[in-house]
């Protein structure tokens, strides 16, 4: 389950924009107003001079960022369409280096802490973002990262402002629809297959928003027939261009197909530096992908002991198998079967989160603010797409307080499905689920996030430390005696916690070390006891990113280890709750960068 974040919608994007000069001018003066500040307030007070930068910053970034600016929900550049030309590429270059140039006027050591985690978020953006243009270079093999429909597609389903301003920005938007996807095809020179079939689908499924749901939409305003004309054959030109596309694709993949593509795996070198942008860790992948290996292993021998041990409670009349996983699967599918009814879902979900609430407080582990509730509630519609629950953070520029946990109940399920994800989310792991999405893990690291207020974190936030920091608060709950140590309970969370372990080495093993479909599979489902359909889609998606699954276990394993360091280091001295609230009072900044500001404010003071 993934917590609603910008980051990679931040990090991945590339493309850049400043349509015109008059836009590339006023970004070089803030730029430069920014960077004055922070020389003449260098001596006196460096963080309202670094304060002063960040807002510059975030300023600057969404112009040269438009579409970032709209995923994010700030709307003011809605109209422009970035080009993903060469000038546009160097200009946003040049943007990068100004903007590290004035960073570096600050004195790290003069920060506070929410300032330092800030400079180094910063930072790392742009030196990513710098690497990804110059060296990683997606622009040139990815055909799918040029697809325009969800930024068309956000604004048409967004009632941010009547749906005749709408469709009148939409129509500006349209204009550069077409250079759009003749820059695309410069751009491109040795593309891979899969990402070449990725574009060709992605790209069919965008043409429904410009042939469909913009006519549609201008049937429904009130603009004059005149403005309607206008819109509707910017649209249709838009479609066109985008099915040039796909004919363009189709030669290309043709051409390409006995030779000539480009692999998709990436390799070590470049698998290393993607790691260290992506991710901050203080791990290699490579050292991470050995940690994965002893977790996995570790996690088996775990899920026989258990198994050995219940074994004569649910099957006393057979003899325990000779291999030994195939065990540990029998009894996780005789397990699965209890589980809630599915009328009962959402309601199950309502009446945990209070009990997970109290056992918190109870065995001390950290601070809850009830000031900001969670509101479980049923996915609304328009965000359905796929089962599950997820956590609903307001945005940065979003006035709603309340954070929601939306849960979608299985209306839509045939039995079959129904009954599946049933088992797959039974009795043991629906607590872990909760756990995970709600308490302690997404919303009480959002809470404690938000008292820091900084617009840089709610932007740039590390996805590992937010994934990894949900993932160690279900051992750590578990650890602490939160269902009184039942076998059941650990088994569950044993298989659960291997799908992190799994997708890391799965990810590392095909970018780096050539790993087969075949393997790959026997991996997840031997090993992991997936489905196949699970399996399958694990699969493509391990082919078709790189890194990003490492995520979550890179996060867990560096908190797990920091605190299992300082715990070692303070003996009777250290204290759970202090240490929990302490590290999430950093925000989302990446688990390094806590650990060194922690480490610095607990030296002793002279
Ligand atoms: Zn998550
Ligand atoms: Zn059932």
């Amino acid at each position: 389950m993934k917590l609603k974040h910008l980051v990679s919608a931040l990090l991945f994007s590339l493309l850049i924009s400043c349509s015109s000069e008059e836009q590339s001018n006023s970004n070089e003066i803030s730029l430069e107003n920014a960077s004055q500040e922070a020389v003449i307030e260098k001596s006196e007070d460096q963080n309202s001079a670094f304060d002063s930068f960040k807002n510059a910053f975030i300023e600057s970034y969404w112009q040269v960022n438009p579409n970032s600016a709209l995923y994010a929900g700030f709307y003011a550049y809605d109209d422009q369409l970035e080009l993903p030309t060469k000038e546009n590429k160097q200009r946003y270059l040049e943007f990068v280096n100004a903007t590290l140039k004035s960073l570096n006027n600050f004195d790290i050591a003069k920060l506070d802490k929410n300032n330092a985690g800030d400079f180094y978020i910063i930072k790392n953006t742009l030196q990513a973002s710098e690497w990804y243009i110059t060296e990683f270079r997606p622009s040139e093999w990815d055909p799918s990262s040029y697809n325009v429909a969800y930024g068309f597609g956000l604004i048409l389903n967004t009632d941010y402002k009547s749906l005749d301003e709408r469709l009148t920005t939409i129509s500006k938007k349209l204009t550069n629809v077409p250079a759009y996807y003749l820059a695309a095809v410069e751009n491109i020179t040795t593309p891979t297959i899969e990402h070449t079939e990725l574009a060709i689908q992605q790209n069919n499924g965008a043409l429904g928003v410009f042939t469909k749901d913009i006519p549609e939409a201008l049937g429904k305003s009130t603009l004059s027939d005149e403005e309607k004309e206008i819109v509707n054959t910017k649209s249709a030109l838009a479609a066109q261009a985008i099915s040039k596309y796909v004919t363009w694709l189709e030669a290309k993949k043709e051409k390409i197909s006995d030779g000539g593509a480009k692999n998709f795996r990436i390799g070590e070198a470049l698998y290393e530096k993607k790691f260290k942008f992506d991710i901050v860790s203080d791990f290699s992948a490579k050292q991470l992908f050995n940690k994965a290996i002893e977790s996995k292993d570790e996690l088996h021998k775990q899920m026989i002991k258990i198994t050995r041990g219940l074994w004569p409670k649910y099957f006393a009349e057979q003899a325990f198998p000779e291999n030994e996983l195939l065990a540990v699967k029998q009894l996780i599918d005789h397990l699965s079967v209890k589980h809630i009814d599915r009328e009962g879902f959402v309601d199950e979900v309502k009446r945990q989160i209070p009990i997970l609430e109290a056992y918190i407080k109870q065995a001390d582990l950290l601070d809850l603010d009830s000031s900001r509730p969670l509101v479980v509630r049923e996915t609304p519609l328009y965000q359905r797409g796929f089962a599950g629950a997820s956590v609903n953070a307001p945005g940065p520029y979003d006035a709603t307080a309340n954070t929601y946990y939306n849960v979608t109940p299985l209306d839509d399920y045939s039995p079959e499905q129904a009954e599946s994800y049933l088992r797959e989310y039974n009795h043991w792991m629906l607590q872990i689920l909760n756990i995970h999405e709600a308490l302690p893990g997404h919303y009480v690291q959002l809470v404690h996030s938000n008292k820091s207020p900084s617009m840089i974190k709610s932007l740039f936030g590390n996805g590992a430390m937010i994934e990894g920091w949900a993932v160690y608060s279900e051992k750590m709950m578990l650890e602490s005696g939160y269902g009184n140590q039942e076998p059941e309970l650990w088994l569950m969370y044993s298989k659960w916690n291997l799908r992190v372990v799994v997708n890391t080495i799965l990810d590392y093993s095909i970018q780096v070390l050539g790993m087969t479909k075949e393997d790959g599979l026997d991996l997840l489902m031997n090993q992991a006891f997936q489905e196949k359909t699970e399996a399958e889609g694990k699969w493509r998606r391990a082919t078709l990113s790189q890194v990003q699954l490492t995520s979550y276990f890179n996060g867990f394993a560096e908190i797990y280890d920091f605190r299992e360091s300082v715990k070692k280091a303070k003996g009777s001295e250290f204290n759970l709750k202090e240490f929990h609230n302490e590290f999430l009072s950093y925000g989302s900044a990446p688990v390094p960068i806590i650990k060194k500001l922690m480490e610095q404010s607990n030296e002793p003071k002279l």
